[in-house]
């Protein structure tokens, strides 16, 4: 059962390559050699990740793991340029902490709603059009497209929302949010009824309202991994404020303080933070009492601890107002929802530059081409100093210039690598 709810998911992205300058000259009747008219390739699609308020799992990742943006189509003759490759836009649940997969580090806390770029697309390589200079009218070489970015990373999913509802399942959680808000969680006399984390808008009055999250049941045992529960506890973990709901009907058997204690005590073992976090308590299903005793040794038990104590029946809906009031009262003492911050920088790829370049010469230009380079290259920000400086050192690593000056090349010529060109000094 527990499977059924997606709270992580792994994926694999991938931008959409550039697509290939063209070589072409252009041809008319009577026209004996047209000038260079390739066109540019196309640039490759971004993968855009996106918030969206319909979602609250990771679900739809399960069987989908492979997202790839649109490619840059090749430019053509006549000065046409290849189509730009469709950018792919990821939808995801608001909240979604999106991580490297191999360093766990946060690239991203997808809380707001601007779109975020996460892999960029190869840019498209220039067609022959560009390359025609006094010195050289005649280019006979076109720029590969560059490929797209890619990315493997992980998505978790922790919720934002204001208050967390904790307590264990059946004390009438669900039934709480659905009467204080207009969401419409699950609501069932039976154990894990919610495997979905439900969201509600609670409006306390003009411009004044919260967010409550409803998330499955904690067992015993949870937070040591031995079942649901666990998993839901990263729902809440930026909740501002808990609301505790504790069966004090005593219609199960149940000792409510017992079950106070033991929810606590699952919070304290996921998260001393989570553990510390203000706490509100209600008991719940005053309507069916069958004994006083257990309500006050609750009441005492909790104030004792310094809780705020509320009794209420959300299936009667009495005390839900009052609750409510209380909830706000309390939010607008607190921080913020926390925000993650960024941890990942993205690192030069490791790059073996033993491989052979291929050099090409026309003229005074220097081509030169090969696998390494071009992933290099597409990795590379050139408006960023040390990303600058980390690409000349490779270049220099590989021996290219060695080999350049072995074929001859001289000061004041062109070395053309796909998107980038200068000049040659010594
Ligand atoms: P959750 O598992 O904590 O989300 O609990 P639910 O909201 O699904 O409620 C479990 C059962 O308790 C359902 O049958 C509800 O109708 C019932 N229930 C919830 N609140 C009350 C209440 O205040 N009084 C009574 N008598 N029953 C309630
Ligand atoms: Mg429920």
């Amino acid at each position: 059962m527990a499977a059924s709810f997606m709270d992580t998911a792994h994926i694999s992205v991938r931008a959409g390559d550039g697509g290939n300058g063209s070589v072409s000259f252009h041809r008319e009747k009577y026209v004996a050699a047209g000038g260079p008219d390739g066109g540019d390739g196309g640039n490759g699609g971004n993968i855009i990740l996106q918030v969206d308020d319909n979602m609250s799992t990771l679900m739809d990742f399960r069987y989908k793991r492979k997202y790839v943006a649109g490619s840059g189509v090749d430019g053509q003759g006549c000065r046409k340029s290849g189509k730009d490759g469709q950018s792919l836009t990821i939808r995801v649940p608001r909240g979604t902490l999106v991580r490297d997969a191999e360093t766990n580090e946060i690239i991203k806390d997808m809380s707001d709603d601007k779109p975020f770029v996460l892999c960029r697309g190869g840019k498209g390589g220039w067609g022959n059009q560009h390359f025609a200079t006094p010195t050289r009218q005649v280019p006979r070489f076109a720029k590969a497209g560059l490929p797209g970015e890619g990315h493997d990373v992980i998505l978790e999913l922790k919720l934002l929302a204001d208050v967390g509802l904790v307590g264990f399942p059946n004390v009438g959680k669900s039934t709480l949010l659905s009467v204080v808000s207009k969401a419409h969680p699950k609501i069932a006399n039976y154990h894990f009824t919610t495997l979905y984390p439900n969201l509600g808008v609670v409006y306390v009055e003009d411009g004044v309202s919260f967010v409550m999250a409803d998330i499955p049941g904690i067992i015993e045992g949870a937070s040591e991994g031995a079942g649901l529960g666990h998993d839901f506890l990263r729902h809440i973990d930026r909740c501002r404020l808990l609301v505790h709901v504790v069966d004090v009907s005593g219609s199960e058997g149940r000792d409510p303080v017992v079950d106070f204690d033991a929810i606590n005590q699952e919070l304290k073992q996921y998260s001393p933070a989570l553990a510390t976090r203000p706490q509100i308590v209600v008991g719940n299903k005053t309507d069916i009492l069958t004994d006083p005793a257990l309500l006050d040794a609750l009441k005492n038990h909790v104030e004792a601890l310094g809780y705020p104590f509320l009794t209420l029946s959300a299936a009667a809906h009495t005390g839900t107002r009052e609750l409510v009031k209380k909830i706000a009262e309390k939010l607008s003492t607190l921080p913020p929802v926390a925000v993650y911050e960024p941890e990942y920088v993205a690192r030069p790829p490791e790059i073996d530059t033993t491989e052979p370049l291929q050099i090409h010469q026309e003229d005074h230009t220097w081509l030169v081409e090969g696998p390494w380079l071009q992933r290099l290259m597409s990795n590379i920000n050139f408006s960023d100093y040390e990303s600058r400086m980390y690409f000349d050192k490779m270049l220099r690593q590989s021996g290219l210039f060695d080999q350049l000056e072995a074929k001859g090349i001289e000061d004041g010529d062109t070395v053309s690598l796909y998107n980038l060109e200068f000049e040659y000094q010594r």
